[in-house]
């Protein structure tokens, strides 16, 4: 239990993926339940926790950079404590204590669940706790609060945790252990607990959701768990990240078919057009494979919505490479697609790859990438003009003149409305369409 006289307020830095959002809320929420208050604020924290990514250069610098100004607050207040979690931590574990004396806390990716009796011990014995090993704990050794999600229109909920795959260029595996399914009823009973405080939409979550497998001999795979989580009344709209195509199966495609709730949009990272590089990323699939995936997707509804990842500048991509992976787009023509420049990750397989490029070369390829990628976005959103779609509306627009949601592909949409609509599932007839939003008008 928290002694709540020496700490009242917390404050949590959350970067990187929906996993890690999901991580810092269900931090949040026992910090709740044992009687703290969130704070916007880093100066007036008592406890203050940076969640980590690491699976890109830049994302390392950031933590850092983020960490170097936390600790000129706890320079001037000794007494709060300083926490790091997420990906960064599970990987330098103790090393952290080691390099900043100023940090209290390392919390690995499986430890979030200890947290109330870690801050306990640092707290009433003057301890600094690294708790990283994966072996110790399972992924989910925690209760919610009942209230933590209230006001909310839309939460993550997390599935399964770790990866098997260990793709040449990823970290993941390393810092997230191996897969880990949760049991269906827990995972039942959190999306009931979430409707219940008035959520409409869940994004379910797992490194790679498709080869979610639990009960009995494995015997519940994901497409059942979707279908029974679609039965929980109140739960409007069902979404789901991140698949691999190697498991995306003839079962989980007609899911898209028979569950109603389940949105017609699907991340499905791609990572190269070359089946050259995809061997070398050790992807497990083809071209070929990944784009009759994508057309039993679009044959189900041809504005199915598709978006992936894709890396630049492998090591030892050459120009054909290249070329193949535009013609993929070319012909694909994603909703949208998150783009990044290869960098190495320490203890990854590509890292010791020959051949790297040149900085300036990933980044001329990323420029004429994402210039095609702004075309298709474009062109996709475009034939929506004149369509009416169902959304849901979670707020307002960016300049806070008009409300804004999501339409079941996944794109923003803004519109106007004489009345507060927000949290409410309404028809919009999409006007205009521009590369990252469409703007329609209300349908009564
Ligand atoms: S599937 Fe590949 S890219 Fe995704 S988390 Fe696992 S190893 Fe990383």
């Amino acid at each position: 239990m928290i002694n709540t006289k020496k700490m009242k307020y917390y404050y949590i830095a959350t970067m990187g993926c929906q996993m890690n959002e999901y991580d810092s809320d269900s931090i949040g929420s026992i910090l709740q339940g044992q009687g703290l208050l969130s704070t916007e604020s880093p100066d007036k924290a008592d406890l203050i926790i940076i969640n980590t990514c690491t699976v890109r250069e830049k994302a390392d610098q950031k933590a850092f950079s983020l960490l170097g100004r936390m600790i000129i607050i706890k320079k001037k207040r000794s007494n709060i404590v300083l926490g790091m979690m997420g990906c960064i931590a599970q990987q330098e574990g103790r090393a952290l204590l080691k390099k900043f004396p100023e940090l209290d806390l390392v919390i690995g990716t499986r430890e979030k669940g200890n947290i109330s009796s870690m801050l306990d011990r640092i707290v009433n014995n003057g301890e600094r706790i690294a708790a990283t090993d994966i072996s110790l704990t399972s992924i989910h050794n925690f209760k919610h609060s009942e209230v933590f999600f209230k006001g909310r229109i839309k939460s993550n909920l997390s599935i399964m945790e770790g990866c098997n795959n260990f793709c040449s260029y990823c970290i993941v595996p390393y810092v997230r252990g191996r897969e880990e399914s949760r049991p269906q009823e827990d995972i039942v009973k959190e999306a009931k607990m979430l409707v219940k405080q008035g959520v409409k939409e869940i994004t379910l979550l797992g490194q790679n959701v498709n080869s979610y497998s639990a009960g009995k001999g494995g015997k519940v795979k994901f497409p059942e768990l979707l279908k029974n989580i679609a039965e929980i009344e109140g739960l409007h709209r069902i979404r789901f990240t991140t698949s691999h195509p190697k498991d995306l199966s003839d079962d989980l495609i007609n899911a898209f078919i028979e569950i109603e709730k389940l949105c017609q949009h699907m991340h499905l990272p791609f990572q190269s057009g070359s089946d050259r590089i995809l061997k070398l990323m050790n992807r497990k699939y083809t071209s070929k494979e990944y784009m009759r995936l994508v057309s039993m997707l679009r044959d189900i509804n041809p504005g199915f919505s598709i978006t992936s990842d894709v890396i630049v500048g492998f090591p030892g991509e050459s120009e054909d490479d290249f070329k193949k992976t535009l013609d993929l787009i070319e012909k694909i023509e994603f909703d949208n697609l998150f783009s990044f420049k290869y960098s190495d990750r320490k203890g990854t397989k590509a890292a010791e790859m020959p051949d790297k490029l040149d900085e300036t070369e990933k980044a001329s390829r990323l420029k004429t990438l994402q210039d095609l990628q702004k075309e298709k976005t474009l062109l996709r959103n475009k034939r929506l003009e004149g369509k009416t779609e169902e959304v849901l509306v979670d707020g307002l627009s960016k300049l806070g003149t008009q409300y804004s949601g999501r339409t079941g592909t996944n794109k923003i949409i803004n519109f106007n409305s004489d009345t507060n609509v927000i949290g409410d599932i309404v028809k919009v007839k999409v006007n205009r369409a521009f590369i990252n939003s469409l703007n329609g008008e209300l349908l009564i």
